[in-house]
């Protein structure tokens, strides 16, 4: 080890920012380190967590944080704002959704395993010396390299008043929906529910890119949530038209249970994310090598497309469509 400069993000002192390497512990590689970057306040005041790249493809999260961490002032701060720069280091040095280690998607295995493999090691280590730590939670995802979604702030349905401040906080975040659906196994959420700590997540562009308008909705979103958590001086009132939806369903939140293909082949797309549909309409199909129309995919009720396939080619069991 030679973390001679090592301290513990939670050991930062008054007005101070640093980043540093945060090793995960438990035997896991040295180079499988989390970038942390801390701002801790002249001020008292809560401690809000944000995590970018659970997933390795999702960049957008990744290039937020370090915009946030590059304008943040620590004598305008209340509290301590401290963000994972990359949590799935793994992931993001194969350039996809899992690493390369054990191929899990972090995203199934919190609050993890101290002795599992790395996917679990790291999560146990984010539940551990993160979520833990933390007064709320902000965990930034996207569509990756295969989908396209519609940006919007998510959470979980929990019990009592825990719900109330998800949802506020989700609005604050100023995205165009906002959706809460039933609790979902193994997310950083699900660690933050067990752990009663507050908590969000976000979604927005993705098909392998990162672009500049999604980068710039994540960074003034978190710092809106930090404006209603009272960490920045300023106003986040939702913006009028933010949709408001609440699905307790179970899975409901789970987007690669939404309109599964029975079948495999080419996925031909006839929505884009945002379109208004109604029961029944086309989403999109599956043609096979001649072009042989092999699956219809239909909205199965009303409402918005928030998520559509991106890349043509799918394997049967994969999720083609989300409707909200
Ligand atoms: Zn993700």
């Amino acid at each position: 080890m030679t973390h001679e400069t090592y301290k513990s993000w939670w050991s930062t002192q008054e007005g101070q920012r640093r980043t540093y390497m945060h090793p995960v512990g438990n035997g896991a590689p040295v180079d499988r380190a989390m970038p942390i970057m801390v701002v801790r306040g002249r001020r008292d005041g809560p401690t809000f967590l944000t995590l970018a790249g659970v997933h390795g493809n999702e960049i957008e999260g990744i290039a937020a944080v370090q915009e946030l961490f590059a304008g943040m002032d620590p004598e305008s701060l209340a509290g301590t704002w401290v963000a994972v720069g990359c949590s799935n280091v793994d992931a993001y040095l194969a350039a996809d959704r899992g690493g390369a280690a054990d191929g899990q998607d972090m995203a199934r295995v919190f609050p993890g395993r101290p002795d599992g493999t790395l996917t679990e090691r790291v999560a146990h280590c984010l539940t551990e010396d993160f979520i833990r730590r933390a007064s709320f939670l902000c965990d930034l995802h996207s569509a990756g390299r295969t989908y396209r979604m519609a940006p919007m702030t998510g959470y979980a349905l929990a019990s009592g008043d825990l719900t109330a401040v998800q949802r506020e906080a989700a609005r604050a975040f100023g995205l165009p929906l906002v959706w809460g659906t039933a609790p979902n196994k193994g997310r950083s959420l699900s660690a933050a529910l067990a752990l009663g700590v507050p908590a969000i997540y976000t979604e927005t562009t993705g098909t392998g890119g990162c672009l500049r308008e999604d980068v710039a909705a994540y960074v003034e979103g978190v710092r809106r949530v930090m404006i209603h958590l009272r960490m920045l001086e300023g106003e986040a009132h939702p913006p009028s038209g933010q949709r408001l939806v609440e699905d307790s369903t179970p899975e409901s939140g789970n987007l690669q249970e939404h309109n599964v293909t029975p079948v495999s082949g080419r996925f031909r797309a006839a929505v884009d994310v945002n379109d208004c549909v109604r029961e029944g309409d086309l989403l999109g199909d599956v043609v096979d090598l001649f072009g042989k129309v092999r699956f219809e995919c239909r909205a199965e009720k009303c409402g918005a497309v928030l998520m559509i396939r991106h890349v043509p080619r799918v394997e049967a069991g994969d999720a083609l469509a989300v409707v909200v």
